[in-house]
This record gives C-alpha cells, sequence and structure tokens, in this order.
C-alpha cells in the first residue's frame, strides 16, 4: 500500500498553475477599495463628520457622539453596498493572532420582515465574551468582561464580506489585553517629546510620528505535503528530516526567477492585499529554496502593524486557492535559514521630514545628528529590553543560534555615518557637520548611465542597522505580532529624549545658547553610546567575545531574555510613559512563559508521537526484510562466502537496533523530563525546566531518527523528506 508520502507526492505532480485575474490593469483601479478610506468617507460622511474623523487620525482627538453616529451609518451603507453582511470588531489579543467575532447587520422586526442596522455603539464598543484569552491573571474568568473600542486611525475594511473594525482590546478593569493599546500609548508618548526636540530646529514641527516598512520572510509547501506532516499541521514546524543533499548551498534560490506556481499565488495575494489598502510593492526570493519575501511601502506604524497582521491571514488565505500551504514559523527547517521579520523604523514629522534622512545643509545634519544620538543612547541602555521584546521560542532557533542577527543587540551606522560621528567628536566647538550625504556616483560603465549609490553599505548580520535613512531591526520573528518590539522602540527613544531635553536644558540654564547646548549634549551621547556601535559580522565568536566584554546583554533563548520586561527598570520606564504598568507588564511576563513552554510541550508530544508511532514501527519493518534477507542468503551461500558478504548487511541490522533502541529511551527520557516539568508551578522556573530537561531530549531523538531516515527504503519513509518538502514542483 502506498504511504501518505507518495500519494501526496503524485498529487504535487498533477499540480497547475493558478490562473490569476486582475480586476484591472491599473492597479489604482482597486487600491484600497474594500477599506473605508478617506475618498469613501468623503463620500459617505457630512463635511462636519469628515473633519471629525481627520482630526481624530491626526490630533488624536476624540470623535464626539454625533459624528460617530453617521460614521456608522455611513460605515453600514458602505460596507453593504459593497456586499458585506456581517460586522466584526478585529483585533489582537495577547495570543498574538488576531480575533474576530462576527455579528450580522441583521435587525428582524416584530411583523416578521428584518431590517440592516449598526449604530454609533455598535461601531464605538463591544463586548464579546473574552473568557478564553490569555489575560495574564488580570482577570479570572468570574470576571471575564474585555472590551473591544474602535481604532479610527486604522481603516475599517471588508473581508470575506464582513465589515472588520480595528479596535483595542481592554478588561472590565481598563489594563490593555492587546498589543495595540500599548502601541499607541508608545506612539502618544514618542510625539509629544520628539515634536519638542525638533521645535529647536523647526518651529513649525507639531507632530512626531514612527514610520514601519516591515519585510516578511515565509516558506511555501504543498498542501498535499503538508498535510503528510503530522509536525508540520501541528507546530508549524518539522521536528524531524535528514538534510536534503542541496538545498541553499549554491545560493542559487536568493534573488533568483520565482518559480510559476509562487508567482501565481504572489500575484493573487497583491490583489487581494491591494484591495484592503496594504501597500506591498516588493516579493522576491529569499536565502532557503522556498523562503520567500513580500514587502510593502512603509506606512505610520500603527496601520502598518495591523497590515502586517492582516497580511499574515491573506498569506495563509490566498494560499489555499494555489493548493500551497504558509509557513510563518521562525525555523521550519533545521540546517537552512529560518524567517524573520525586518521592522524598518524611521521618525517622520507633520512638515514632510524623514528625522533619520541626512540632510544637505549643516542645520539639517545637525538635527539628524541629533536624532541618531538619542537613538543611539536608548538603545545603548535598553538594548536587553529589545532583546526580549523579540523573544519567543521559535525566534530563538534564529538568535543565538549562529543564523540572523545574533542575540547581542548593536547598532550598525555605516562608514560615512561613522566618519560624521568621530568628526563631531573631534570638533571642540559646533561647525558646519558636513552631510556626507550626496550619494555618490559611478560613471565609467561604458553604455550605463551614471549610478548612484547609497550612502551606507550593508551590514547583513547587525540587529540593528542603519539603512541610509532608517533604521532596520532585524531581529524580530516573522510570526510576531510586530507592535511589541515597536512599542518598545518607541518608549524608550521617548525616554531618552526626554533625558535629553532635561540635559539641554540644564545647558541653557548654564548659560551657553541653544545650539551650542544641544552640540554639547549630542557630544557627550556619541562617546557614551559607544559600546552598543558594532560594525563588524555580528556573528563571529570574536564579537560575541568582544560583546561581553563590553558588558552587552547576550540572552540566548526566551527565559533568559524575558525578566528584562519585568525589571524595575523596565516597570518604571513603561509606567512613567503611560505605556504599560506594572500589572500589564506582568500580565504579558506570565504569558509569555506560558506560551513557551506549550510550544516546546507540544512540539514533545508531536515529536514523541512520530518517532514512536511512525518511525520505529518503519524502521522495524525495514529491519525484519534486512533479517529474513539474511536468513535467505545463509541458505543459498556457503557459510565462507555467507561470512563475507553478510558483514554490511548484518552491521546495517546491528545499527537500525541501536538507532531504534536510542530513539526509545530518547522518547522515555523526554517523557520523563516533562512530567518532572509539568508539576513546577512557577512559570519562569517551570520554562527553565523545559528549557534545560526537555529541550535537549529533541536534538538527540532527531539525530537518530534522520540517521534512519538514509538507512531505511524510501519506499517505507513514512514522511515527506526535505528535498521534497523544499523545492516547488
Ligand atoms: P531593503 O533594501 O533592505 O529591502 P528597501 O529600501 O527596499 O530596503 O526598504 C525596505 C522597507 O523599508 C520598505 O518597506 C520601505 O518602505 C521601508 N522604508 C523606507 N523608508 C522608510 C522610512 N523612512 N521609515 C520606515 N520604513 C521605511
Ligand atoms: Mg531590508
Amino acid at each position: 500500500m502506498a504511504t501518505f508520502r507518495f500519494i501526496a507526492l503524485e498529487k504535487t505532480l498533477g499540480r497547475k498553475v493558478e490562473q490569476v485575474k486582475y480586476p484591472s490593469n491599473k492597479v489604482s483601479d482597486y487600491f484600497g477599495s474594500m477599506t473605508f478610506n478617506q475618498s469613501v468617507m468623503h463620500e459617505y460622511l457630512t463635511e462636519a463628520a469628515f473633519r471629525a474623523v481627520m482630526e481624530a487620525v491626526e490630533m488624536g482627538e476624540s470623535i464626539d457622539r454625533k459624528a460617530v453616529d453617521q460614521v456608522a451609518s455611513a460605515m453600514k451603507a458602505w460596507a453593504i453596498s459593497k456586499g458585506a453582511t456581517h460586522y466584526t470588531h478585529w483585533f489582537h489579543p495577547l495570543t498574538g493572532s488576531t480575533a474576530e467575532k462576527h455579528d450580522a447587520f441583521i435587525n428582524p422586526l416584530s411583523n416578521g420582515l428584518a431590517l440592516e442596522h449598526f449604530q454609533g455603539n455598535e461601531l464605538v464598543q463591544q463586548e464579546p465574551d473574552a473568557s478564553s484569552f490569555p489575560s495574564g491573571g488580570i482577570r479570572s474568568t468570574f470576571e471575564a468582561r474585555g472590551y473591544t473600542a474602535w481604532d479610527p486611525t486604522s481603516p475599517a475594511f471588508i473581508l470575506d464580506n464582513t465589515l472588520c473594525i480595528p479596535t483595542i482590546f481592554i478588561s472590565y478593569t481598563g489594563e490593555s489585553l492587546d498589543y495595540k493599546t500599548p502601541l499607541l500609548k508608545s506612539v502618544a508618548a514618542l510625539d509629544s517629546i520628539a515634536s519638542k526636540i525638533c521645535r529647536y530646529f523647526d518651529k513649525n514641527v507639531t507632530k512626531v510620528y514612527p514610520t514601519l516598512g516591515w519585510e516578511q520572510e515565509y516558506f511555501l509547501v504543498d498542501e498535499a505535503l503538508y498535510a503528510a506532516r503530522p509536525d508540520l499541521v501541528l507546530t508549524g514546524k518539522t521536528v524531524f528530516g535528514h538534510a536534503s543533499a542541496k538545498d541553499q548551498q549554491l545560493s542559487d534560490h536568493y534573488f533568483g526567477t520565482i518559480n510559476d506556481r509562487a508567482l501565481a499565488f504572489m500575484q493573487d495575494l497583491e490583489i487581494e492585499v491591494h484591495k484592503l489598502g496594504i501597500p506591498l510593492k516588493t516579493r522576491h526570493n529569499e536565502v532557503a529554496p522556498s523562503q520567500f519575501e513580500c514587502a510593502p511601502m512603509f506606512e505610520e506604524v500603527n496601520v502598518a502593524v495591523d497590515h502586517n497582521q492582516l497580511l499574515m491571514h491573506m498569506l495563509e488565505k490566498v494560499a489555499r486557492k494555489h493548493h500551497f500551504k504558509v509557513l510563518l514559523h521562525e525555523k521550519p527547517y533545521a540546517g537552512i535559514n529560518g524567517s524573520g521579520k525586518h521592522n524598518n523604523w524611521s521618525l517622520a514629522t507633520n512638515t514632510g521630514v524623514n528625522l533619520l534622512s541626512p540632510g544637505r545643509t549643516s542645520k539639517d545634519n545637525f538635527r539628524f545628528v541629533t536624532v541618531l544620538a538619542n537613538i543611539l543612547m536608548a538603545i545603548h541602555d535598553y538594548e536587553e529590553l529589545l532583546r526580549a521584546s523579540v523573544a519567543s521560542e521559535g525566534n530563538d532557533l534564529r538568535l543565538g543560534a549562529n543564523e540572523a542577527p545574533p542575540a547581542v543587540i548593536s547598532v550598525f551606522l555605516g562608514k560615512q555615518i561613522t566618519e560624521i560621528l568621530d568628526e563631531i567628536e573631534r570638533m571642540p566647538v559646533l561647525k558646519e557637520i558636513n552631510g556626507h550625504n550626496g550619494r555618490h556616483v559611478i560613471k565609467n560603465i561604458p553604455k550605463i548611465p551614471e549610478i548612484l549609490l547609497d550612502n551606507t553599505d550593508r551590514n547583513r548580520t547587525s540587529p540593528f542597522a542603519f539603512t541610509g535613512n532608517k533604521f532596520e531591526f532585524r531581529a524580530v520573528g516573522s510570526t510576531a505580532n510586530t507592535a511589541k518590539p515597536m512599542f518598545v522602540l518607541n518608549t524608550i527613544v521617548a525616554e531618552q529624549m526626554n533625558k535629553f531635553e532635561q540635559e539641554v536644558s540644564n545647558e541653557i540654564e548654564n548659560g551657553l545658547p541653544k545650539d551650542a547646548a544641544i552640540f554639547n549634549v549630542v557630544k557627550r551621547y556619541i562617546k557614551a553610546s559607544k559600546n552598543i556601535r558594532f560594525e563588524g559580522n555580528s556573528y563571529s565568536a570574536e564579537w560575541l567575545k568582544e560583546a561581553e566584554k563590553r558588558g552587552l546583554s547576550n540572552n540566548r533563548n526566551t527565559p533568559d531574555a524575558l525578566p528584562a520586561f519585568i525589571s524595575k527598570k523596565s516597570i518604571g520606564l513603561f509606567e512613567k510613559h503611560n505605556v504599560m504598568t506594572r500589572t500589564e507588564l506582568l500580565a504579558r511576563y506570565e504569558i509569555k512563559l506560558e506560551k513557551y513552554i506549550k510550544k516546546i510541550q507540544i512540539e514533545a508530544r508531536v515529536l514523541g508521537d512520530l518517532a514512536v508511532n511512525h518511525i520505529l514501527p518503519t524502521a522495524i519493518q525495514y529491519q525484519n526484510r534486512l533479517i529474513e534477507n539474511a536468513k535467505g542468503l545463509q541458505e543459498v551461500l556457503d557459510s565462507k562466502t555467507y561470512v563475507q558478504l553478510s558483514r554490511n548487511q548484518l552491521n546495517t541490522i546491528k545499527e537500525i537496533s541501536e538507532h531504534v533502541s536510542s530513539i526509545k529511551e530518547g522518547v522515555v527520557e523526554m517523557v520523563e523530563a516533562r512530567k518532572k516539568a509539568n508539576v513546577i508551578a512557577d512559570y519562569a522556573q517551570k520554562a527553565v525546566a523545559y528549557r534545560d530537561t526537555v529541550l535537549p531530549c529533541f536534538d538527540v531523538i532527531r539525530g537518530h531518527v534522520d540517521k534512519l531516515e538514509l538507512l531505511v527504503d524510501d519506499n517505507l519513509w513514512p514522511l515527506p523528506k526535505y528535498r521534497e518538502l523544499l523545492f516547488i514542483k
């Protein structure tokens, strides 16, 4: 009987490239067509209501009740015209994904008829039964009330005939139960102080907002092969699998021609997300086979985060049509590159300036250097917290595991910016700050017009790299709700800028003119933050040694990284800026630990099940065949020839026996370790026990299983192999 694996393989051979139908030749015809965007609002709202919403978006003003009712009725009319039958508050609970509970627009009347119904109060607030969302002990189930409340700054959209309204999610007692609330608060904290600092340079700045352009990596795998791998289905990653003879050694996938099936998927994805107003712009092959990346144009951070959450959902949804499964896990396959999310982050002003863009004039550069020095100090002082913001069980397999950026946070600036900072350090008093900007030009290649080169070189190994006009935070995991690192980054920069303002004021009080005061503080910061700067290869062993000497943290896994979240320093920081309370931080800490434990627990169960019920019977079946064969040989050969010829055969039988017994022992040990860990009540200790006693069993068991994969008859092997999973037919 053919195994599930061969049935799956046969299915993949029959796959056709799905037809992609563009709604129009011009993306502008349908971009944002499923969002309640500005032009729709213009059409459906009175001028006053429209202005109220815009002021809420731009200035953070709250919208009055009358306008809210108008917006609700406009949304309803618009949504129904687009075929929507239901509406839902769409939020980001602490599970890390998104949540929704749909209600129909229908309102039955007493005469047996019905009306569509949706009013301001339904738009503004809902109370989903939230008792099953993780709350880290903020709510016990008997006080399970949680409220969602409309976020007018992120456009509502229609998906699957349902009007989705982005909302925050808070408890009855007012604590945030989501990631959006602290993000919005961090944006406000940063705005108020960064605007002040910008006014040192330009009086017209009234608003500063963070911008985010994320790059999302993912793997595609055929859905039939996926279904034949219970580990992928249940954990999102493979727990076994010998390396394919060829995978990424030749670097022939990176930026390669995109496979037809994958391309059709991407085109469909783009169409669907463009309708939802996500400005997806870039698509390309990544390093590992079947690994890809997409990236939008950057947006204001709150909208960008919502769009990333929505994109992850759409990836999975659109993949179905193309008979793919999307793997968002940070490390679905051992031995080849994992997936991350690169967060390109900067600060923009209402005057249209990107604060991380080096300017053309000395004045602009002075502002640029001021902002830069503050960011350097912020990362310097809070590197451990930033590391904690991206900690997860999946991401542990990237950070600190010889791949992607290391768990040590450092900042890369590039040669030109470094030169500028060095120059400032040497300046006794404020002088012209040269741009070093003007991208340099290469002109001497025949027939090619002149080429403009960027003002930074690249360093792919740095976790926090300056890339010309923004920072790229590369340590974020591919599955993460990217609000987490973003609210941490916003808050630490806000804190730093507050200190900066204080120090500048002090210098001014001591009699220095404003510019000289700023210059002095900036110069001090450049010196004081040096430890966080590193321009070399962040993967190298030398750097890890050097980083240790510099006193930088190197928290290689989640249980080590998380405590930075609830340190006195961290609690003080978040409370001061009204981003999160102690209770909210403790809740998140507990939820993260619990998630870590549960993920490893699930993986251990899957791994044990596959080893015992799939791999061992297969190995024994093959071994029996060899034993039969050896017996047969003994019958037909004379004893001398038999001894000579059967040696390899008998060795293989022995080898299989050894692996089989090691796997059995490994599984027993793993189960024992789990039992012991499970009785520990304290989450932090339990997480450490899982890390130190359960997790190490995985590699041991896997080692034997992967060896068996090489020994056992290919026809019997039950699980699709790496060479089959990794290459799209
Ligand atoms: P890379 O070469 O690293 O792929 P790109 O220039 O293509 O970088 O940009 C990657 C991402 O950075 C995109 O999403 C882009 O919109 C975003 N980005 C560019 N400028 C900014 C900015 N000022 N703030 C935030 N993100 C930005
Ligand atoms: Mg990039």
